[in-house]
């Protein structure tokens, strides 16, 4: 019976003990990228004139010449066999939040009757997969299933297990991308490209710039055998049913807590492994909420930043069942408590510095720190509902607008200093400016402090908040692929410069000096953005109706904010950018709607099930035991006297009829919704349907599901309690 598992259960992972983990002899600086086939092992491997054509593909952008590939392969073949791998894979990141992979053995027959290992250069250059069962959005019907993977060698490859992972990009027979990795390169292009232009006018000899994320990732750990007893954290991720523990974050005990020891052994076995995947993990620690933590690497270029979080995600899952647990990395698992987010700390650098770093000691040096910053808040302002609909997911929409997580409304938090600089800058007086050539030139900026970083207040409302040498996109959500998120912020803010330069270079043209035609645009642009910026409270009522005014998006309904992909604004965007076309954009909105639909749709007909043949047969059975009792005492006693004993019960057996009507009753109209839904032809109107007429049902009926769990008998309750999903490790 299930509620005999449930305490089986419990009792399971009461006892489970810590799996430890002996770490390996070296220092983490020796094993660092052990299983990476990085630069040193490409000088190893490769002849000279190959690795040194390979350095200027991956450090300059030059084209990856497929006459070199067969040396290429041949080297990474000889490295990979040396660590015992006998296959490998192209490793693509679909439209799905995961990643995909179809293995090959290196073997061949060697047509002697025996076989020889071989890797050609054209099986690491690119690959054929059948595709045609990733989400397309209708770029290739079924019959036009060819979809080719091809080696971007700016991801290094890297070995898993046996396996040779080669990380591609994935596209279709026709040239559109159907991942997340296309667009990101073309976005980080078009962002190296435009605001390399700009930081010309004060560093002319850069001739890079570089985007850099660095994401946090959180996370929850959850026994193996609680998790296995609740079919909706199996096919859902979440729970969609459970009261409130007694005990959640109330006590703010959890958060930079001592480190339990079972998770400490898992979190010591991830970073071992990331490490030797290259994977620079430096930060863990435990979150807010009972059983959430974080792990954070150090910022890398955003590219390959992306692939290592991709990889440390599955890394995390794998790993984490050696460890006797499950790693949740659903928003929002847990009612009640904080769901996970993925902050992404993100900056610009040249290769002489970071762009956003708090302000040198020469006026141009401050007038470059302020031209980012003010950039950076202009695309984020003209594009502020396209960045919400960035990140936006069905499972994501549970953690924004709640009351806990940024809310569903961009904003942006510059802090004190900043601001000041800023009000500074649109003040100060143009014409004054002493403008003698180069040197001379005299902009009367207040000092920055050199400690901004530490100075930056800590406004943890804010979905995208300067932390001193970068912003901070924190509205980016756990499960996601961040380059999703990336490929909006760099190709908008690729926007803003360009349009910056165009306008720059204007006013120069027609005589002005430099410094002034920046410094006027500049001020333009400060007065422009000023809406985007809120230093206040994020989670107040008073900011949403201020936010209305200012004309920020507020919409949180996820799939009329998907809508904004499609705004004239958004689709001028990417096109400048050449980031995508209008035709992939609405491709990839099909699939945002239907993925949402999709989970909405399972998450609806589990929730079903488990009301109709989990709790409803628990709950009858206990309240028949009850009327059972109530009879009992009728048989001994007599008339007002029995009525009075049997009071509560009656009142219990009144109040379980009344949850249960409304249980069974909704959940056949929730039938009806997916039904009546179900036919819409329309995956937007779809989607639309299952958000206004399924997912609110889902939610009414968990409150009276909540309800009996607080009734019905603690050792007849077949679902793990949050008490015990939360607190046992
Ligand atoms: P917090 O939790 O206080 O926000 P963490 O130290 O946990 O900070 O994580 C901050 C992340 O930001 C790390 O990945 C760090 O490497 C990254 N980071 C620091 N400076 C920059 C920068 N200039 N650009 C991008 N990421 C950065
Ligand atoms: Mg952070």
């Amino acid at each position: 019976m299930a509620a005999k598992l449930r305490l089986q259960v419990v009792d399971e992972a009461f006892k489970r003990r810590p799996v430890m983990v002996e770490a390996p002899k070296e220092r983490p600086s020796e094993y660092f990228g052990k299983y990476v086939f990085n630069k040193q092992k490409m000088f190893k491997y490769l002849p000279a004139k190959v690795y040194k054509k390979m350095c200027d593909v991956i450090d300059n952008g030059a084209p990856f010449d497929r006459v070199i590939a067969d040396e290429v392969a041949e080297g990474m073949k000889k490295w990979a066999m040396e660590l015992g791998v006998t296959h490998y894979t192209h490793w693509f990141q679909p439209l799905t939040e995961g990643t995909a992979e179809k293995h090959d053995g290196f073997v061949e027959h060697d047509w002697k009757g025996g076989m020889v290992e071989e890797f050609e250069g054209k099986l690491l250059v690119q690959q054929e997969p059948d595709a045609s069962s990733f989400p397309n959005g209708g770029i290739r019907s079924t019959f036009e299933a060819r979809g080719y993977t091809a080696w971007d060698p700016t991801s290094p490859v890297f070995v898993i297990g046996d396996t040779l992972m080669i990380p591609t990009i994935f596209i279709s027979y026709t040239g559109e991308a159907l991942d997340y990795k296309v667009p990101l390169k073309k976005a980080l292009y078009a962002v190296d490209k435009a605001a390399t232009a700009v930081v010309k006018y004060f560093n002319p000899e850069v001739k890079k710039v570089v985007s850099n994320l660095g994401w946090e990732q959180e996370y929850f750990l959850v026994d193996e055998s609680l998790y296995a007893a609740r079919p909706d954290l199996v096919m859902t991720g979440r729970t969609l049913m459970g009261h409130d523990s007694a005990k959640n974050q109330q006590m703010d005990d959890h958060y930079f807590g001592s480190i339990p020891a079972r998770v400490e052994e898992f979190m010591k076995d991830i970073e071992i492994q990331a490490l030797e995947l290259g994977i620079p993990c430096k930060t863990r620690h435990n979150e807010v909420a009972p059983n959430q933590f974080e792990l954070a690497p150090i910022f890398e270029e955003t590219n390959l930043a992306v692939d290592h979080n991709m990889l440390m995600m599955s890394i995390m899952k794998r790993v984490a069942r050696k460890h006797g647990f499950r790693c949740l990395l659903h928003e929002k698992p847990f009612k009640g408590i904080n769901g996970s987010g993925k902050h992404n700390n993100w900056s610009l650098s040249t290769d002489t510095g970071i762009l956003l770093h708090a302000p040198g000691k020469t006026s141009l040096d401050n007038l470059r720190f302020v031209t980012f910053i003010v950039e950076t808040l202009k695309a984020v302002y003209n594009h502020n509902g396209l960045l919400k609909g960035s990140i936006m997911s069905a499972t994501n929409a549970h953690r924004l607008g709640a009351n806990e997580a940024p809310p569903a409304i961009i904003s942006s938090f510059l802090g004190k200093t900043v601001t000041d600089l800023l009000d500074h800058v649109e003040k100060a007086d143009v014409d004054a400016l002493t403008v003698v050539g180069k040197k001379s030139f005299k902009i009367d900026l207040p000092s920055i402090p050199e400690l901004l970083i530490d100075n930056t207040d800590r406004n943890r409302t804010s979905p995208f908040a300067f932390t001193g040498n970068r912003f901070e996109f924190r509205a980016v959500g756990s499960e996601a692929n961040c380059a999703s998120a990336m490929l909006t912020l760099n190709s908008a803010v690729a926007e803003a410069l360009i349009d910056f330069k165009e306008r720059v270079d204007a006013l120069i043209k027609g005589g002005e000096a430099k410094e002034t035609a920046i410094l006027k645009i500049v001020r333009e642009d400060i007065k422009y953005i000023r809406p985007i910026i809120f230093n206040g409270n994020g989670y107040s009522d008073e900011w949403k109706a201020e936010a209305a005014k200012r004309g920020l998006d507020c919409e949180t309904s996820a799939p009329l904010i998907f809508d904004n992909y499609l705004k004239e604004s958004s689709i001028k965007m990417f096109e400048k950018t050449k980031v995508m076309t209008h035709f992939e954009l609405e491709a990839r909105n099909e699939i945002k709607w239907e993925t949402y639909t999709k989970k909405i749709q399972i998450e609806s007909r589990i929730f079903g099930d488990l009301c109709l043949n989990h709790i409803i047969p628990v709950v009858t059975k206990y309240q028949s035991m009850l009327i059972d009792n109530v009879h009992k005492v009728m048989g001994i006693f007599a008339g007002d006297k029995a009525h009075k004993i049997s009071k509560e019960n009656l009142y219990i057996i009144e109040m379980i009829s009344e949850h249960e009507s409304f249980i069974i009753e909704n959940v056949e109209k929730m039938v009806e919704a997916r039904k009546v839904a179900n036919k819409i032809e329309s995956e937007r109107e779809k989607a639309i349907a299952y958000h206004d007429t399924v997912a609110p049902l889902l939610e009414a009926i968990r409150y009276h599901v909540d309800k009996l769990e607080t009734i019905v008998d603690d050792e007849a309750w077949p679902l793990p309690k949050y008490r015990e999903l939360l607190f046992i490790r």
